[in-house]
């Protein structure tokens, strides 16, 4: 139990103290890297609580237990010394939640999965009547409207959405920056990150690491497609397409280069101040690890304190 409740202490942490965190300097990161940052922390999340049941119901308690009583003896004494049924207690509840959850995972995102592949053979269907092929541009089905307007539809394979009056209403680089901007949710799986992030706020709305994602990826996917945009194109293309098409009055579905949530504003002032260059991967890996490396950390200092806590008011 000395190893595993650091674990959980550590997944609470992240949980709950990340998203602020996260927040305080995302204006200070490149989406790709923050990005990497959000997706890393929840997982951790869910691999610390994971790892934890699973040191509770392991034999011995795993071989790294020894380690930890080095560290920890005098928590351990006290736990040795309760009662049996307290840990047996503990070790059932924390079993029954992490297997709850699981499960609540699993249906949570099949039912997703189906409801998605039904809005998406649904636009197969209706795009399949109404809309046209350009041959010089086979993933992009275009609709006779006078308003610009585009999105992107995940599938195998995906593809972009556009009106006839996105071509009109912008220059040819500006039209090629909306659409390497769609190109980017797809190429990206944006579509299937935030939707995992939609399943897990469902699942643990009380965890704010949970609840928070599914806005904080979508901006962030939003800035990122930008960014991809302007490397394809030019940051100048992108801001001016991104101004003319946030102003069109048709409804932005998901995954349009509108403005949805006022975010707009947001997006022309990074491809202002940002630089667009591609972070490095090794970067992103650490943005994906250090947010729970740290929280970890702490949670095994305070455990270490409160064992000693528990150590100075026994002896
Ligand atoms: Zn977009």
């Amino acid at each position: 139990m000395t190893l595993a409740l650091p674990m959980l202490l550590g997944a609470v942490f992240v949980g709950f103290l990340v998203p602020r965190a996260l927040r305080a300097v995302s204006s200070t990161l490149s989406p790709t890297v923050l990005l990497a940052a959000w997706l890393g922390s929840m997982a951790s999340a869910l691999y610390l609580a994971l790892s934890a049941v699973l040191v509770l119901v392991w034999p011995s308690h795993a071989p790294v237990e020894g380690l930890v009583d080095g560290i920890a003896r005098c928590f351990s004494a006290f736990a040795h010394g309760t009662s049996s049924w307290v840990g047996e207690l503990i070790t059932g509840t924390a079993v029954g939640v992490v297997g709850l959850i699981a499960v609540r995972i699993v249906l949570a995102g099949r039912k997703q999965a189906r409801e998605h592949a039904r809005v998406r053979e649904f636009h197969r269907d209706v795009l399949s009547i109404v809309a046209r092929r350009d041959n010089s541009e086979s993933d992009v089905l275009w609709l006779d409207h006078p308003l610009p307007m585009a999105y992107s539809v995940a599938g195998k394979p995906g593809f972009v959405v556009a009106t006839q009056g996105l071509s009109s209403a912008l220059t040819g680089g500006e039209r090629d920056a909306v659409l390497a901007h769609e190109r980017a949710h797809l190429s990206g799986g944006h579509h299937r990150i935030v939707g995992a992030c939609e399943v897990l706020a469902a699942v643990l709305p009380g965890v704010p690491l949970f609840a928070a994602a599914p806005a904080a990826v979508g901006a962030i996917v939003e800035l990122s497609a930008d960014r991809h945009a302007a490397r394809v194109t030019s940051p100048a293309a992108v801001r001016s397409a991104l101004a003319v098409v946030s102003k069109s009055p048709l409804p932005q579905p998901d995954w349009s280069l509108g403005d949805r949530g006022g975010a707009t504003a947001v997006r022309l002032r990074s491809l202002v101040d940002g630089d667009v260059a591609s972070p490095r991967r090794l970067t992103c890996a650490v943005a994906a690890c250090v947010p729970a490396a740290i929280t970890t950390a702490v949670a095994a200092a305070v455990t270490v304190a409160v064992s000693a806590g528990i150590c100075a008011v026994l002896t």
